[in-house]
């Protein structure tokens, strides 16, 4: 079996050699400067771990296509045996794109329309409804016909916030779901069971990044019990399904998983002793615990300066990319090699930097004060565990184009070799995405001056 250790060192090492060989081949470089870096044999191995992790218990493992919601990748995820949990249309119709079934997508949102229920009911998805108003939109929807998919609905169990606020879905007034602690919510839950036969599931997601392993069990416990006490008052198997949501925190100080899911499950089975007695279909919703450590971020070093006795490198990597991290640098510390214009691990004596990013924004920095050897233009920086929610969440601000992705495997002789998972956006997809097939909109005229054509 491999160590975490084992899997530290493989990752680091891959992914190393993948950025020279980006380097060699000019996947990056002078032309493309910022590329995205998948570990696609870390990523199947992720899979695995979560899957043993669980084993042999029956649970069906969802992962969250909001944080890498590209086709190839999650055409990957169903051919790796997993299903896929969705929170949009958009994200529905690529889920469904990418290749899974109707019966392995979950659909979880707090505001779908009555078309967007329409079509989850039409084309027998499972989904859980966010609300009481949702769930007679549903109950409308269905005038009486037996349910076309499981069908749930989200509950907030109020066990607190973790440490970042604003990705604590459990706090007392968190957004989402059905607030168990408020008064007669909980009886609410339980009428809404006895009224509608179609009502099975009950879905809690915690929180996602700093929220303990114990918040996250108590707000699985809370779900359980309150499927216990349905199945007890309103009668047996009343709830079939549990989903226990996603929010395995992720580890950014080095290569290593931690905690790890089997951690997890040891922490659940800790908490709710019968969860896994077979009463229940389980299905869980990770995304950064999936995606995150198995990503890589990679720009080269445009200019250095310094300014203030500081010095400054100057990056491609910023708010566009990084745009969750970049808006809570002290949530998301970014972990940082530096290589050099060769795509050569980088050493010398060290100093501190600010790495900053391409953005009009003073706040555009990835690292500030980060110790690294001394920095010039044409080096390249790694930047680690981004392969969750950034990615495929792309922030259009200053009209940068999206750049491009690319999977990356080690053959059994040590190559390495990439597969593209998704091209740059080119400088006219950009324009068009502003709007340009309607530039003379509100002056009907030309413009008097004919422009530089953009390709
Ligand atoms: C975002 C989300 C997830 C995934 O959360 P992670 O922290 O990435 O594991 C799971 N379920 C729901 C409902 C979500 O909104």
């Amino acid at each position: 079996m491999e160590t975490t250790s084992d899997a530290a060192r493989r990752r680091r090492t891959a992914r190393d050699a993948a950025v020279a060989e980006a380097v060699r081949q000019g996947l990056l470089g002078a032309t493309e400067p910022l590329v995205g870096l998948l570990d696609v044999d870390g990523l199947l191995g992720t899979v695995a771990e979560l899957h043993a992790a669980f084993a042999p218990a029956p649970v069906r493992h969802a992962f969250a296509a909001k944080a890498c919601a590209l086709a190839p990748v999650m055409r990957l995820m169903a051919e790796a045996g997993m299903d896929c949990e969705v929170a949009s249309p958009g994200e529905l119709r690529l889920a469904l794109a990418a290749g899974f079934a109707p019966g392995r997508i979950v659909y979880d949102s707090p505001i779908k329309t009555v078309a967007e229920l329409e079509f989850a009911l039409a084309h027998g998805i499972a989904l859980n409804v966010d609300n009481f108003q949702e769930l007679a939109r549903v109950d409308a929807l269905l005038a009486g016909r037996p349910a076309p998919a499981p069908l749930g609905i989200r509950v907030n169990p109020q066990v607190g916030r973790g440490s970042v606020d604003s990705t604590s879905t459990a706090t007392s007034t968190s957004k989402f779901g059905v607030a168990l602690r408020d008064e007669g919510a909980t009886e609410a839950v339980v009428q809404a069971f006895a009224r509608h036969p179609w009502l099975t599931r009950i879905h809690t997601h915690v929180g996602s990044l700093g929220c303990p392993l114990p918040l996250m069990a108590e707000g699985v416990a809370a779900a359980h019990a309150l499927a216990e006490r349905v199945n007890a008052e309103v009668g047996p198997r009343r709830v079939t399904g549990l989903d226990i949501g996603g929010g395995l925190p992720v580890n950014f100080a080095d290569d290593t998983d931690t905690p790890t899911f089997a951690e997890y499950v040891a922490e659940l089975r800790r908490a709710v002793p019968t969860l896994f007695d077979g009463r229940y279909d389980l299905i869980t919703e990770f995304g950064r615990a999936i995606f995150a450590k198995n990503g890589t971020v990679a720009s080269i070093v445009e200019y250095t300066k310094t300014t203030g006795g500081r010095r400054i490198a100057v990056t491609h990597a910023g708010g566009q990319i990084l745009t969750r991290a970049m808006s809570m640098p002290e949530a998301w510390p970014i972990r940082i090699d530096a290589f050099d214009a060769k795509g050569r691990p980088k050493s010398g004596p060290t100093e501190p930097h600010d790495i900053a990013g391409p953005l009009c924004f003073a706040g555009d920095l990835s690292a500030v004060a980060r110790d690294l050897p001394v920095l010039e233009p044409g080096d390249v920086l790694a930047l680690h565990d981004t392969g969750a929610y950034s990615l495929s969440t792309h922030f259009s601000y200053n009209s940068l184009p999206r750049p491009a992705i690319h999977g990356y495997r080690t053959t059994p002789a040590g190559e390495t070799t990439f597969t593209p998972i998704r091209p740059a956006q080119t400088i006219t997809e950009v324009l068009t995405d502003s709007g340009t097939t309607h530039t003379d909109s509100l002056v009907p005229r030309p413009p008097a001056v004919e422009g530089i054509s953009p390709s």
